[in-house]
């Protein structure tokens, strides 16, 4: 996996221009992966900015494990909920947490004597994890007018979404982090990097490995296969393969349709709702 230094330092500038509008940042962590999808330089772009995390696609994550999370976060009092932005769950709560999360901040202008000034707050987050879903639901009709003028940037907008609260309706695209293999594997599994950087077999071993280990039975049940103590990622593949009649002409296991398969199985939780970062 490769990253260019060029790229980082014009998103981080980005970033920090756009961190420096807002009162509050909700940074939107993708549910099955609270850890491979948190952007380590956040904090640092952010500074003392209060921050609201949202663990979202929550209906794609394992429950008992989100609960976890969400345990886990509130003890290091960090404001977190989860959400699902298809339906709008946890929505409202993701609200009053970014309100109570400004209070310092309203605090602070009352004691200038500022009144009437909007809380501002913008949603930030590696791509993919639904940054421009939770937009568009925060808005709803009230939709941005963007340029059809070519060439010409679409200007950034504030949209009121509660009283006294308005949203930046352009999201903060951090970049994924690639500090192991295996942090970069986690965010290719639910589609947070393109297809093309990381290797698909890799993802495949990694993600039956963590099944194997995690959720063995939910993966015999989903592929109608038996599993045995001595599978492996290679033996359950050849497992689904036979299961799903992944087969070559002469009969020859098709071992990249297996993996098509699985991989798209997984990324769209057709294959049901698990979470790949443990909460230790
Ligand atoms: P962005 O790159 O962060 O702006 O991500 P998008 O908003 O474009 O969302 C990426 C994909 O995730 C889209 O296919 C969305 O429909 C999907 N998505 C977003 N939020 C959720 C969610 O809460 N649950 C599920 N299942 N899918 C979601």
């Amino acid at each position: 996996i490769q990253w260019f230094p060029g790229h980082m330092t014009k998103a981080r500038r980005m970033m920090e221009d756009q961190l420096r509008l807002v009162d509050v940042v909700v940074e939107l962590l993708d549910a099955r992966i609270p850890d491979s999808s948190i952007n380590p330089m956040l904090r640092q772009m952010a500074g003392n900015k209060p921050r609201v995390i949202a663990l979202n696609k929550m209906d794609m994550a394992d429950p008992v494990k989100t609960e976890a999370w969400l345990q886990k976060l509130k003890q290091k009092s960090v404001p977190v909920c989860s959400i699902d932005c298809h339906t709008g769950k946890g929505v409202k709560q993701m609200i009053s947490l970014v309100k109570e999360a400004a209070r310092p901040v309203t605090e602070k202008w009352l004691k200038k004597g500022v009144k009437n000034r909007d809380v501002r707050l913008m949603i930030v987050g590696v791509p993919n994890v639904g940054k421009s879903t939770l937009i568009n639901r925060l808005a709803g009709q009230v939709k941005a007018i963007a340029s059809d003028r070519p060439g010409v940037t679409k200007q950034k907008q504030w949209v009121t979404i509660a009283k006294g609260l308005q949203l930046l309706d352009t999201p903060g695209v951090l970049w994924p982090k690639f500090e192991d293999p295996e942090t970069g594997l986690h965010l290719a599994l639910t589609g947070a990097v393109k297809d093309d950087i990381y290797d698909r077999r890799d993802a495949l071993v990694l993600l039956l490995q963590e099944m194997l280990e995690k959720y063995p039975q939910q993966l015999a049940m989903f592929y109608h296969i038996t599993l045995d103590p001595v599978d492996t990622a290679e033996t359950v593949m050849e497992k689904i393969g036979a299961a799903r009649g992944c087969v070559k002409a002469g009969g020859v296991l098709d071992l990249n349709k297996v993996e098509q398969m699985v991989l798209y199985e997984f990324k769209t939780a057709k294959m049901g709702r698990f979470t790949l970062d443990e909460p230790k």
